[in-house]
């Protein structure tokens, strides 16, 4: 007989067998650089919330607000009636910021990039990813039955190459998707864009980024690296992002033409099968551009702590790769190594966490640290004495 639910145990016991199974650490308090975690006070640096504003007062009183008038939840999909007038007034407000005609949330990024990119292109097209490219958009690609090619990790020569070979092999695409990350999560660097736009405009490609780490870190005020490039949405014509990282919230989004908004409501599933925010996350987040428009403190603080504790173990001797942004790895090789790394910062109260094979080469494990605003120097000074210590002892630096 077929056991039905057999291998739900044994291929369990397989990941914790070879260590790959994920443990969590229960967070007891907000997301602020100094947390309970697992019953202990412990400096975060693996969270997304990089301004802080995930505890922005100002987005506190929003969502409280939004909750004594609206209440909780939204009862319902945008499509039906879970379009309330504080979901709108976020796209508008997004839009403006990003400079974009018309801006489009999801209720979540996964979302935006798995529901958006297979109405995009399909069976007559071809997508040109590059190879590090985050896993909602291979779902998305996956999901889409265009054909797939893969370029090499920001090697725009290769891009161009692959193009025109796909060009070549099959004139008769109906489209051609370039999509590519703003800023890589596991190596904290990031996309030459206008090079990839430029490419791309050569073979008539529809030019898409995800700038989920890019937000509220790079260009104008934090308004991403669309801005960061000083590029429009006349050559990068889809901007997608999340409110879950530098915004501090949740949900995903769109930026570009207004053809492109009403396409993408009117076909993604997940926008049209999927409920829309409670009404506090649309009004925090709201307040999240109020933020970002009025107090550019926040962005220029993170950029501080991040070339700061960039150059202090930089100058260990310690290996950050092609870290441009306040993703900061820590590339130790071997992945004992690097959880080794992990466990004894944690022991010495700071939380970061091991990146090890498959979501990164096997030789490249890493413990990755992800800058905060709000953390000081003393707490810096702290981080960096402990990692000179135990990088020492582990033979690392
Ligand atoms: C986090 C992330 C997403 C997913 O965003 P969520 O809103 O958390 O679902 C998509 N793309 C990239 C590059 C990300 O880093």
């Amino acid at each position: 007989m077929r056991d039905p639910t057999g291998f739900l145990q044994k291929e369990y016991k397989e990941l914790v067998e070879k260590a790959l199974d994920w443990r969590l650490k229960e967070v007891q308090g907000p997301s602020e650089p100094v947390s309970m975690v697992d019953g202990r006070e412990v400096l975060i640096l693996c969270a997304n919330n990089y301004l802080g504003l995930a505890t922005h007062p100002k987005l506190k009183k929003a969502a409280i607000n939004a909750v004594e008038k609206y209440g909780v939840g939204s009862g319902a999909v945008r499509a039906i009636s879970g379009t309330m007038d504080l979901h709108m007034e976020l796209e508008r407000r997004l839009a403006k910021f990003k400079d974009a005609e018309a801006s489009l949330t999801y209720p979540t990024g996964f979302m935006a990039n798995s529901g958006l990119i297979p109405q995009l292109v399909g069976k007559e097209d071809i997508i040109v990813s590059d190879e590090l490219n985050h896993g909602s958009i291979i779902d998305g690609v996956r999901l889409s039955r265009a054909e797939r090619a893969v370029y090499r990790h920001n090697d725009t020569a290769h891009l161009a190459e692959v193009l025109d070979e796909a060009e070549k092999h099959s004139p008769n695409y109906r489209r051609i998707l370039v999509i590519t990350d703003g800023v890589f999560s596991m190596d904290g660097d990031m996309a030459p864009l206008d090079e990839v736009a430029r490419i791309g405009a050569e073979h008539g490609a529809m030019i898409y980024v995800d700038d989920a780490h890019g937000e509220g870190v790079l260009g104008k005020g934090g308004r991403g690296i669309v801005s960061h490039f000083g590029l429009t949405h006349k050559e990068v014509h889809v901007e997608m992002g999340t409110f879950s990282k530098a915004y501090g919230t949740i949900g995903g989004h769109i930026s570009g033409s207004d053809a492109l908004s009403k396409f993408a409501w009117n076909k993604s599933r997940t926008w049209l099968l999927s409920s829309s925010h409670p009404p506090a996350v649309a009004a925090a987040t709201i307040a999240a551009i109020d933020v970002l428009e009025t107090e550019p403190q926040h962005v220029k603080n993170l950029w501080m702590n991040t070339n700061y504790f960039k150059k202090a173990v930089q100058d260990l001797g310690f290996n950050t790769g092609n870290s441009q942004t306040p993703i900061i790895p820590i590339i130790v090789g071997e992945s004992h190594k690097a959880k080794a790394l992990a466990d004894r910062l944690y022991e010495e109260g700071v939380f970061v966490v091991p990146i090890v094979f498959p979501m990164v080469a096997r030789d490249l494990a890493r413990i990755r640290v992800q800058m905060h605003a709000k953390l000081t120097t003393e707490q810096l000074d702290s981080v960096i004495g402990k990692m000179e210590t135990i990088g020492k002892d582990l033979d690392v630096i």
